[in-house]
């Protein structure tokens, strides 16, 4: 078995896992672990959570015991542990008799360093027993958040995950969450029962994503046209209902684009060959319900776009910041309108406890707050997870001048006052009528070209009256009362604009320029190779598609872009040079150096 014995946690991160620099927190949070300290650690997606556990597991003698909800999740998770040269299994009910029986055998012979399992299995007779056996020396909990009812992805069956300390006392536990709630944080360490536990909270920002929010106008066209600026890059489109995801997708593959639709509706067998596609850069642009996403670490998604307004800004930090996890600059493109807020909240009615109907408003209209404001998204992103930051963030579409807000509380002033003037009792259509003046069969019958705000704003065009009727009602000054025909209310905040005690501003997008056209079609990956290399580092891609395809991994797993752009930048030409590039370690060396440099070698004697 392996004898490493010198080995300081710095030296394993470069050995094995080919990385320089530990991420902020891990030198710590491994510390700590080592020194057989239960840990509490809230990183955010991408900060290297598994890395933590993998490699004291690496570094200390037994057996690290690594609880993961999802099978599908674990099996990526032992593939890349292997790959890296980490001794690592799983054990899950989806697995052969034959599959199983060699792990146990290679647990028995304690060639398994690090086995992962879902809490179910630990249940199960007699696993505690084995697991004694097997020297089970520390205990990693991934996604602990889902032992709390408190975060949006409890699973029952991680509470029983409360009885570990009584199973396997003295064991150190080390527990990992990407979720940022205290209420959740304390629920775990009470739920876990850690001893004296390191807690670690690392700040939440995730400086690598570009955050922009537009209203919704035409949302597959809007799509379309992103996805296109964005060719070779793996993205996620989110849609709130599967009827949506199945036309955008169609919508997109019309278009030339091969995008694939993920939803819980697909048989099983559809979905998981979409993700894989997805996963091994088959497919890159997946069209999904946010059912999609936990089960997947591609660490290479560069862009996330919502067609729909998520539920609660939780969800929306959680599904942006699945893009950009290789800390390379990703996107998170956010479309949303007032038809949005009336969908969700017909699912809110449909709740039955009172409290939680309450709590999903209040998280809804705290999206809503956020959606509809023109200050930096990062830092009101962080404020709502009790962070600052400091000053404004010069990576969103407001921090770089897209974003213009104008005085529109004239306009919103005629507007209401058309609503209230004919008795809340008509939808956006008539009211945009009588505002413009329109002598309609409708108007005329009901005499309402009498009225004082009868075509007051005739100078404005239809649409942009219907689009200050959607910003009104996004923002919470009016709404539709579903009951009576979608008549459009007046709030009491859209009283105080008319009454002139608030004044109500608009986003107005201004032209991009032409600086950041080139910002956003120039792949942020791209942009540390010079003209020179693009052929080699494409060279290298295909290399590694087809090394991947091989060996029935994904590309990531064999080397992340970011290695590969090492290489075209840097063009090793010995083992030695090779391992001095990030994210090479002994492992992927031995397995696939001699591959890279012959294309290296290849390229620079100019043969193809
Ligand atoms: P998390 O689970 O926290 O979202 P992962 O453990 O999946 O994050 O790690 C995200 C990515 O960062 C992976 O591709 C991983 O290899 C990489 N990574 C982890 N630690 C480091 C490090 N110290 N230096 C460079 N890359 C790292
Ligand atoms: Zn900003």
């Amino acid at each position: 078995m392996l004898a490493m014995t010198c080995t300081s946690p710095k030296n394993v991160l470069k050995s094995v896992f080919g990385f320089p620099q530990f991420r902020p927190h891990q030198e710590s949070i491994i510390e700590a672990a080592l020194t057989g300290r239960d840990v509490f650690a809230a990183l955010p997606t991408g900060g290297g959570k598994s890395l933590c556990y993998q490699l004291p597991a690496k570094i200390r003698g037994g057996l690290t015991l690594v609880i993961s909800p999802l099978i599908a999740l674990m099996k990526d998770q032992v593939d890349a542990a292997l790959s890296m040269g980490v001794e690592a299994a799983g054990l899950h009910g989806a697995m052969t008799p034959d599959e199983r029986h060699a792990v146990y055998q290679a647990l028995e012979q304690k060639q398994v360093r690090l086995l992962y399992m879902a809490p179910e299995r630990l249940m199960l007779d007699g696993t505690i027993e084995r697991l004694k056996e097997w020297g089970c020396s520390a205990i990693a909990v991934d996604e602990a958040h889902c032992i709390s009812e408190w975060g949006h992805e409890f699973r029952p069956e991680y509470r029983q995950l409360s009885r570990i300390k009584e199973w396997m006392p003295n064991i150190p536990v080390t527990a990992f969450t990407a979720t940022a709630t205290q209420r959740v944080q304390d629920d775990i360490l009470e739920q876990l029962g850690l001893q004296n536990p390191m807690v670690i909270r690392a700040g939440f920002d995730r400086p690598e994503i570009h955050y922009r929010i537009e209203s919704k106008r035409d949302p597959l066209l809007r799509i379309t046209e992103f996805v296109k600026k964005r060719p070779h890059f793996s993205g996620i489109i989110y849609r709130s209902t599967r009827a949506d995801v199945e036309k955008t997708a169609a919508y997109l593959q019309d278009r030339g684009i091969f995008a694939l639709p993920y939803h819980a509706g697909l048989p099983d067998e559809v979905r998981q060959k979409n993700q894989e596609a997805f996963k091994t850069d088959q497919v890159n642009v997946m069209v999904a319900t946010v059912a999609f996403g936990m089960g997947i670490d591609k660490p290479d998604i560069r862009y996330v776009v919502h067609g729909d307004l998520p539920k609660s800004l939780e969800a929306y930090y959680q599904e942006t910041g699945r893009a950009g996890r290789d800390g390379d600059s990703a996107e998170a493109l956010l479309l949303w309108n007032a038809g949005d807020l009336a969908k969700i909240r017909y699912h809110f009615q449909r709740l039955s406890d009172v409290q939680e109907r309450e709590r999903s408003e209040q998280s809804l209209r705290r999206m809503t707050q956020f959606a509809g404001s023109f200050c930096c998204r990062r830092q009101s992103l962080l404020a709502h997870f009790d962070e600052t930051h400091p000053g404004e963030c010069g990576n969103c579409d407001v921090c770089q001048g897209e974003v213009e807000s104008v005085d529109a509380t004239v306009d919103a002033q005629k507007y209401l006052s058309a609503i209230i003037r004919t008795g809340e009792r008509y939808g956006a259509h008539y009211i945009v009528d009588v505002v413009r003046g329109t002598n309609s069969e409708n108007v005329l019958q009901r005499g309402h070209q009498e009225l004082p705000t009868f075509g007051v704003g005739a100078d404005s065009s239809r649409r942009y009256w219907l689009a200050l009727s959607d910003d009104l009602e996004a923002r919470g000054h009016l709404y539709r009362d579903e009951e009576r025909y979608k008549a459009l209310v007046i709030t009491n905040s859209g009283k105080e604009i008319l009454f002139g005690q608030q004044e109500f501003r608009t986003m107005k997008r201004s032209k991009v320029s032409p600086s950041q056209t080139k910002r956003l079609s120039l792949s942020a990956q791209e942009e540390d190779l010079q003209p020179g290399d693009m052929a080699l580092w494409e060279a290298l891609k295909n290399k590694r598609t087809d090394l991947a395809k091989e060996a029935g991994k994904p590309p990531y797993m064999v080397f992340p872009d970011r290695t590969l752009r090492a290489f075209a930048r840097l063009r090793p030409h010995t083992a030695t040079e090779l391992l001095s590039c990030p994210g090479v370690g002994e492992k992927k060396l031995a397995t696939w150096g001699t591959e890279f440099l012959a294309v290296i070698r290849d390229f620079e004697e100019g043969t193809p």
